[in-house]
């Protein structure tokens, strides 16, 4: 289910036409407006996106940076906390998508088209900053469900054990908080907030298992200082090695450049959700994203609201 490159190059052309695709994880905008950037490569038929945002920090990230000496937790971890029941979080595929309350599963899928509710909290979510040391979090202030703690934290430790020095930019983004990035793309870029920024609901980032990630060596790759979000960070050392390997961890990319027709978002080398071991590693042997093995294989799972 792959578009031959001339077929591609064609594809993406009207694809950069369309008004509805959409960036699903970029964070709040911060001083510097984001561009598209043409390739002067052979990537040219990737172009990147380019953003000096930062994630929305309730809280500045505090100015010197303290390493953390809590004890990873490690993959068999279980959740330390008992989950409060929600008797209404059960799947309903008779469901407005607006209304949708996901459950406690990590295969759920959210698209453009398939969102969820404003009243969607996963549970279990557990602040990073008690796992990862500053250099990896940044100070930023953010949180995941604690099923996707154990092997992120197993992850980033041996990609530092092979001389990599990822960083943990985003995580769990609450529908407000969504609604808040959104609002600023709008203001800074008003003609293009549709490919920058993902509207409430319809980002990834509200199940509490998605992490991006940046690399080091993104400014000096893309020639720009500052830089946060980029494709190319398939380029760097990180993000080869999490191309690699992320799925041997569980963690699978949601938003490849193939299936950008799938999903409505853009590619996002950057943004990896964790699905378990199992399926991350299926969708890496078969290379294909997990929304478009779920709607290939799964009944619809909301009905999508008329406008
Ligand atoms: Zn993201």
């Amino acid at each position: 289910m792959r578009t031959s490159s001339p077929l591609l190059a064609l594809w993406l052309l009207v694809f950069l036409a369309l008004p509805g695709l959409v960036a699903a994880c970029r964070p709040a905008v911060a001083t510097t407006a984001p561009a598209i950037v043409a390739a002067p490569t052979a990537a040219a038929t990737r172009p990147p996106i380019v953003s000096t945002g930062r994630p929305p920090s309730p809280t500045p990230p505090p100015a010197t940076v303290t390493l953390t000496a809590t004890p990873a937790p490690t993959s068999t971890a279980g959740p330390t906390a008992t989950p409060t029941p929600r008797p209404s979080a059960t799947p309903n595929r008779d469901i407005l998508c607006s209304e949708r309350l996901a459950d406690d599963g990590l295969l759920t899928v959210v698209t453009l088209t398939y969102g969820l509710s404003r009243d969607f909290e996963p549970r279990g979510l557990v602040p990073l900053s008690g796992y990862l040391s500053g250099d990896v979090t940044l100070g930023y202030p953010n949180e995941l469900r604690h099923v996707a703690v154990g092997p992120l934290v197993k992850m980033i430790a041996d990609m530092q054990a092979a001389g990599l020095r990822p960083f943990v930019i985003s995580g769990y983004r609450s529908y407000s908080a969504q609604a808040i990035a959104r609002q600023k793309w709008a203001e800074a870029e008003p003609e293009r907030v549709n490919i920058l920024s993902a509207p409430p609901g319809f980002s990834e980032h509200q199940l509490g298992t998605v992490v991006d990630f940046g690399s080091p060596e993104l400014p000096e790759v893309v020639g720009q200082e500052d830089v946060e979000f980029h494709t190319y960070f398939y380029k760097t050392s990180e993000g080869l090695w999490l191309a690699d390997n992320a799925h041997k961890y569980g963690y699978t990319l949601s938003y490849p450049f193939e299936a950008q027709e799938a999903t409505g978002f853009f590619w996002e080398p950057w943004h990896y959700r964790y699905v378990g071991v199992e399926m991350a590693t299926f969708l890496h042997e078969q290379g294909i994203s997990l929304t478009e093995h779920q709607l290939a294989t799964e009944p619809p799972p909301c009905i999508p609201d008329t406008p």
